[in-house]
C-alpha cells in the first residue's frame, strides 16, 4: 500500500484518511457519474456489504466511509472496545469494486472538540424521544451531525442506509427533508443469519449460548406482527411479545412498541405501515432490530 498526499492505493481501490486527498479525489476521478455513498463503523458483514452492492448497482462511483463515531456513544457505552477490522473491512470493499474508502481520524472529524466548540444536529425530539433516543440520550445528535459532516465531505447523488437502524433512518431522512440536501436516501431490508439474527457488528461479542438464544428478537417481532395480523390489538399482540422476550433466560427487554412507520407515532390501532421495533440486552450486550408491515 504506497501512500501519495494521504491517499493510499490498493488495485482498483484507494483509501483517503484526510478530507483534504479525499476531495482532491472526488474532484477528479470522483466526478464521473451518479455518486452513491455508505456510512459505516467498519467491523463490515454482510448487512454492510449489501447495501455496497445495492449502491454499485445503481451507482458509476461507490464510496465507503469507515469511522467510529466518538459523537454518538454514550459515556458508558462500548466506543473503546467496539470492533475494529479495517484491513479486513478494506479487502472486502475491494472485492466489492468500492472505488474509495474515506477512514478519517477522530481529530480529522472534530478538530474542535466534540463538546462545547462544535455545531450540532438536533433532530426533531418527535423522531428521538423515544426507543433508542430514550434508552441512548445524545445517540441521534451525534448520528444526524456525523451524517452531515460526511454527506458535506463526500456529496454523494445517493447515500444507503439499513432498515436495520430504522429510527436513524428516519431520522437521516428527516434532516435531508427539514436541511434541504441535495440527495436521495436509499432504505435497504436488514439482512439477517439463517436463523434470523440480524447481522450485526456488536452480535461477535455474543457467547455460544447467548448467539443460540439471539434470534428470540427476531422471533417476538415476527409473534407481534403475526398478533396483529389475526386482528389482535397492538397492546394485545404487544404483551404476548414482551413476555416471550421476558421469559427468554438472559435478556433484559428495554423496549418491543408498534409504531407508525413513517413517524414513530406509537400505534393504537393497527394501520399499515407499521414498523415493529425492539431494543433488548443480552448479558452485556445490546441488540436492536425492527420490521415493517407494509
Ligand atoms: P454501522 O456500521 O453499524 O453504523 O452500519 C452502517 C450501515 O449498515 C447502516 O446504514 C446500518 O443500518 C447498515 N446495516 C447494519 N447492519 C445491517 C443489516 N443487518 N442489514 C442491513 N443493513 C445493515
Amino acid at each position: 500500500m504506497a501512500a501519495r498526499n494521504g491517499v493510499q492505493s490498493l488495485p482498483g481501490c484507494v483509501i483517503a484518511e484526510t478530507i483534504d486527498s479525499f476531495r482532491n479525489w472526488r474532484l477528479d476521478a470522483g466526478r464521473r457519474g451518479t455518486i452513491g455513498l455508505v456510512t459505516t463503523m467498519g467491523a463490515l458483514h454482510e448487512g454492510h456489504l449489501t447495501l455496497v452492492r445495492q449502491a454499485k448497482s445503481e451507482c458509476a462511483q461507490v464510496i465507503v466511509t469507515i469511522f467510529v463515531n466518538p459523537l454518538q456513544f454514550g459515556p458508558n457505552e462500548d466506543f473503546s472496545k467496539y470492533p475494529r477490522t479495517l484491513q479486513r473491512d478494506v479487502e472486502l470493499l475491494e472485492r466489492e469494486g468500492v472505488n474509495i474508502v474515506f477512514h478519517p481520524t477522530t481529530a480529522e472529524i472534530y478538530p474542535n472538540g466534540q463538546k462545547d466548540e462544535l455545531t450540532t444536529v438536533a433532530p426533531p425530539s418527535s423522531l428521538i424521544a423515544t426507543m433508542e433516543g430514550a434508552f441512548r440520550p445524545g445517540h441521534f445528535l451525534g448520528v444526524a451531525t456525523v451524517v452531515a459532516k460526511l454527506f458535506n465531505i463526500v456529496q454523494p447523488d445517493v447515500a444507503y442506509f439499513g432498515e436495520k437502524d430504522y429510527q436513524q433512518l428516519l431520522v437521516v431522512r428527516r434532516m435531508v427533508t427539514d436541511l434541504n440536501m441535495p440527495l436521495r436516501i436509499a432504505a435497504v431490508p436488514t439482512v439477517r443469519e439463517a436463523d434470523g439474527l440480524a447481522l450485526s457488528s456488536r452480535n461477535v461479542y455474543l457467547t455460544p449460548e447467548q448467539r443460540k438464544v439471539a434470534p428470540t428478537l427476531q422471533k417476538a417481532l415476527c409473534q407481534v406482527r403475526d398478533a396483529i395480523v389475526s386482528g389482535a390489538s397492538p397492546a394485545q399482540a404487544l404483551s404476548s411479545g414482551r413476555a416471550l422476550v421476558n421469559n427468554t433466560p438472559g435478556f433484559t427487554l428495554q423496549y418491543l412498541e408498534v409504531c407508525h412507520a413513517e413517524t414513530l407515532a406509537p400505534c393504537q390501532t393497527a394501520v399499515a405501515p407499521m414498523v415493529i421495533l425492539i431494543a433488548a440486552r443480552l448479558g452485556e450486550v445490546r441488540l436492536i432490530d425492527n420490521i415493517v408491515v407494509r
